[in-house]
């Protein structure tokens, strides 16, 4: 009997969010993304892992990470 384990991350958009990128200090559109990774069995996603937000600056490209809580408290229009 065979099992197949693997990770999937699905990637999602929360938004975008106008504020002062930390890398290049700019006041610039900031894409929030969402990254939950998942165990998955026969690749049915099944269990989560961890879940990341990840925000990018579209002035620099710079993508660094951010809290829940900070993601959430970002004024997303
Ligand atoms: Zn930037």
């Amino acid at each position: 009997m065979f099992l197949i384990f693997g990770l999937r991350t699905s990637v999602s958009r929360s938004g975008v969010v106008s504020a002062v990128c930390r890398n290049c200090g700019n006041h610039a559109a900031q894409v929030i993304t969402r990254r939950a990774t998942r165990l998955s069995l026969f690749f049915v996603p099944l269990i989560p892992i961890r879940t990341r937000y990840v925000q990018q600056c579209s002035f620099c490209g710079v993508e660094y990470g951010v809290s829940k809580e900070q993601a959430r408290r970002l004024p997303v229009g």
